[in-house]
């Protein structure tokens, strides 16, 4: 739900989303709140009470494209407003996201939402970071994209998001690709090996190297082994000689 639905569409329909949705492995559908607004010259704000600069989005065209939301699906959705004040979004919400078969996300725009409307149809608020954009969309679709890329069949089995960083709250190890040798730099040799288990071994340890030099916070919340945290023991050791 948004005042700016050709943003939103424009990112939907490429790549990975795109063939997603052209596939029917998800639908997507952005709906334009002005097209529901009652006043005669479309206008959709007005002026804070209160006063303040800036327009605020009004409750009802917000209010009667939710309506219509539900009516077109015969259930209530899951509302999401995007704000800068809600959870900030982490992998294990876009996980926990995924339960639900219908998200609405709502858009704000200018100052915001009449709150009135926001008290009625939202359950929870989400934002992608601490910091203030000009509007919802591009949060919308920073959802979007982390929840349906998870959705089955969105990525193909060599795509897997469970090796990915953040997803077992570790960083991914690094990746390479042809050529073997690029500016006299030569891709690890145990890629190159065809060694299952060395291959494991390594991007496991590179994967808590990674996550103990530039996210140790991380580490706090892992599931690791006990092998996992020898290497780790090792690595701080190296560490502090
Ligand atoms: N006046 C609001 C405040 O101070 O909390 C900020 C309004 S912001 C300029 C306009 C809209 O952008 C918000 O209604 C929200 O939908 C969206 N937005 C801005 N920053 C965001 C963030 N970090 N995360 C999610 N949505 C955000």
């Amino acid at each position: 739900m948004t005042l700016f639905p050709e943003m939103c569409e424009t990112v939907v329909s490429e790549s990975i989303l795109g063939r997603a949705r052209e596939k029917g492995l998800v639908e997507i559908n952005c709906r334009n709140i002005r097209k529901y607004t009652l006043d005669k010259h479309r206008r959709v704000d007005d002026a804070p009470y209160g006063g303040g600069s800036g327009m605020v989005i009004q409750a009802q065209p917000v209010y009667d494209c939710y309506k219509s939301l539900c009516e077109d699906l015969g259930k209530k959705p899951h509302v999401i407003y995007m704000s800068p004040q809600g959870t900030v979004l982490t992998q294990k919400k876009a996980i926990e996201l995924l339960k639900y078969d219908n998200i609405a996300l709502l858009c704000g725009h200018y100052e915001g939402i009449d709150e009135r409307v926001l008290e009625e149809i939202v359950d929870e608020e989400i934002s992608i970071g601490d910091y203030v954009l000009t509007g919802g969309e591009l949060p919308a679709i920073i959802v979007a994209d982390s929840v349906c890329r998870m959705l089955p069949g969105v990525l193909s089995a060599d795509e897997s998001f469970m090796n990915e960083s953040h997803y077992n709250s570790v960083l991914e190890h690094p990746q390479y690709t042809r050529p073997e040798e690029w500016q006299g730099k030569r891709v690890p040799d145990v890629l190159l090996s065809g060694h299952h288990a060395n291959i494991q071994k390594w991007q496991r340890e590179k994967q808590l190297e990674r996550t103990l030099a530039k996210r140790p916070d991380m580490l706090e919340k892992a599931e690791l082994t006990k092998k996992d945290k020898e290497y780790l023991k090792s690595l701080k050791e190296i560490r502090c000689e």
